[in-house]
């Protein structure tokens, strides 16, 4: 079956200042998403993550690639076009605060992506303004209430419930959680994890904490400075890391495995500037077994076999 989500080739391109220097925030992306399926997008702040989600889903356009949604070239489909695929795709921000207008009720919040589509309207509509609240866990008078008038959780579960409005199939939640404590962050996790079986959605979940992405992902893909370092299942990922990057990762996570327990070791140096990566392998300057070739030679990523795709001279295809 044709996947939900095909990337190919993704490059996204900024510069700082009209004369700095060409910044490759997404440095030749492929990723492919079957219907159903959770995604975690993992990596270091700065490594692209973010960006590949907002281009994957046109909010930023691509300088390179190919984005196939659904089987539809959706890769430069002009505004017009992309409304209908507004309503198919939503982003999920990692502030539900920012992103909520705090001088509409959350009533009028919830119904505007319903006017802005011509859906309901009337009772109908308020009926649907209910309906949402109560599928995140939230109790219909919400509607009345103001976005300041809710915790933390309580507004990202607004947010969510803005997302879902449209019966979207493709959820990009960019780290949903992060922003809560952390016994909220469970709370947020589960709700994600329901909805995505109640509703039959699809998730990239891009995060940069290794026990949220092992909670709810079927398959993990590593990002260093704009490039896929690895991508496999959670279990190949969490139990069979092959980068180097993906190790440190993981020593680094305070606990990305339950009862893992051991002291958390920070990867050392500090991640390279996007603006000047380095050559070869990006992450060849805090690479403990860099050799040579590794300053010279970029790796390719290659299926090591079952799907599990490495980017790493030590492991020739
Ligand atoms: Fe380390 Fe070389 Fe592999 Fe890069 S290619 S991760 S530097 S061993």
């Amino acid at each position: 079956a044709e996947p939900l989500l095909a990337v190919e080739g993704l490059e996204t391109h900024f510069r700082s200042s009209a004369r700095g220097p060409l910044i490759r925030a997404v440095d030749g992306v492929d990723l492919t998403l079957a219907a159903g399926e959770v995604l975690g997008l993992v990596g270091e702040s700065g490594c692209g993550k973010t960006t590949t989600g907002k281009t994957v889903c046109r909010l930023i356009e691509p300088a390179a690639g190919r984005i196939r949604f659904e089987g539809q070239d959706i890769t430069h489909l002009g505004r017009r076009e992309m409304l209908p695929l507004r309503r198919r795709i939503q982003f999920v921000f990692q502030d539900p605060f920012a992103s909520l207008n705090p001088r509409l009720r959350v009533g009028a919040i919830l119904a505007a992506p319903f006017e802005i589509h011509k859906i309901a309207k009337g009772t109908e509509l308020e009926d649907r303004v209910a309906a949402l609240l109560r599928l995140v866990g939230l109790s219909p008078d919400a509607a009345r209430r103001y976005p300041h008038e809710f915790s933390g959780g309580q507004r990202q579960r607004i947010g969510i419930a803005r997302a879902l409005a449209l019966e979207p199939r493709l959820l990009i939640g960019d780290e949903p959680v992060a922003a809560l404590d952390v016994s909220v962050q469970a709370q947020i996790i589960n709700l994600l994890d329901r909805l995505r079986r109640e509703q039959g959605l699809t998730y990239i979940l891009i995060s940069h904490n290794l026990a949220v992405v092992n909670h709810i992902c079927d398959r993990v893909a590593v990002m260093y400075l704009g490039r896929i370092v690895e991508e496999g299942t959670r279990e190949s990922i969490f139990f069979d890391a092959k980068h180097p990057y993906t190790q440190a990762l993981l020593d680094a996570a305070p606990e990305p495995r339950p009862g893992a327990r051991r002291r958390p070791e920070p990867i050392g140096g500090d991640p390279p500037s996007p603006a000047k990566p380095p050559s070869g392998c990006h992450f060849h300057p805090r690479c403990r077994h860099a050799m040579p070739r590794c300053r010279q030679e970029a790796p390719v990523l290659r299926d090591r076999g079952g799907g599990h795709r490495v980017a790493c001279h030590l492991h020739p295809a």
